[in-house]
């Protein structure tokens, strides 16, 4: 009975020590799992965050305590075209300052463009920026054009001389890059090398990007133009602390008509509502003079 008794305890022991030993196992095993799999999360993560459009930083445009101004800086992209004068003259109608983005290939074209560009230049309420000579010939080459930064940075200098500007604003065709002339960067993928290069050769070439496009769907419905303006103001009501910038792509081609202009002003009355806007030029932006 006792010798049961005594091999009963001697096999709780040992259960309780294989038990014992099989808990710390399982915290052990459970513990390296966590760490693995938080560091693929980590990894997936830094790799997600690699291809995304890093935000700009705030630390550029802090908005002062009390400071409700809010800046808009309406750029215009493609030009010349042939909806451009009439684009203009919407805008002097509105009397704001408006950036265009202009493509040398575009002035070459055609006399007319070249006319239209020289008009653009010497108003006073518009200033012209680099947008490239070839805009990358698009049609599905733009990858293939970034790959080849030297010829991008070639394309750029090209568009200077029809420029005829000292101005060493870019906008880059087909993606939204930033580059400050206090060395922040901001890219996607695409943009990658030509950052690399240009840190290469030193160069002091600026990239402005955007925050929000106007597509085309709101030149041809009003409605769609209420939805673009609140989207912009929540984004401004959000941020209200820390950002005060906003830069709005536009494109020349997408204002062909009586409505498109009609919508653009309806949008422009909207921006002007809160009566602390200031429409700025791409230079004026912090970190891009
Ligand atoms: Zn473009």
């Amino acid at each position: 009975m006792n010798y049961t008794i005594e091999k009963m305890e001697k096999s709780n022991i040992l259960l309780k020590t294989k038990l014992y030993y099989l808990h710390i196992l399982v915290i052990i095993f459970a513990s390296t799992f966590l760490l693995i799999t938080t560091g693929c999360e980590n990894v997936k993560k830094e790799k997600k965050k690699e291809k995304e459009i890093i935000v700009k930083t705030d630390t550029l445009t802090q908005v002062k305590q009390n400071d409700t101004s809010v800046n808009i800086y309406l750029t215009f992209d493609d030009g010349p075209y042939l909806s451009t004068l009439a684009l203009a003259n919407t805008l002097i109608k509105e009397n704001v300052k408006s950036s265009f983005f202009v493509i040398g290939s575009q002035i070459t074209a055609s006399t007319y463009y070249d006319s239209v560009f020289n008009t653009i230049k010497k108003n006073a309420l518009f200033k012209t920026y680099n947008h490239t000579f070839s805009h990358a010939v698009t049609h599905g080459r733009i990858e293939k054009y970034y790959q080849y930064p030297v010829n991008v940075w070639n394309d750029i200098i090209k568009n200077k001389q029809y420029l005829d500007s000292q101005c060493n604003i870019t906008r880059l065709p087909g993606t939204n890059a930033w580059r400050f002339q206090d060395s922040i960067k901001c890219y996607c993928n695409k943009s990658k090398l030509l950052f690399k290069y240009l840190d290469t050769i030193h160069s002091n070439e600026l990239m402005f990007g955007w925050d929000f496009e106007w597509t085309g769907k709101e030149s041809r419905s009003i409605t769609l133009v209420d939805h673009f303006y609140e989207k912009i103001s929540k984004r401004i009501e959000d941020n209200k602390s820390k950002e005060k910038n906003y830069v709005i792509l536009l494109h020349d081609y997408l204002f062909k008509n009586e409505v498109a202009l009609n919508n653009l002003s309806y949008f422009i009355s909207l921006l002007k509502k809160n009566g602390n806007t200031e429409f700025k030029w791409a230079n004026e932006y912090p970190g891009m003079q």
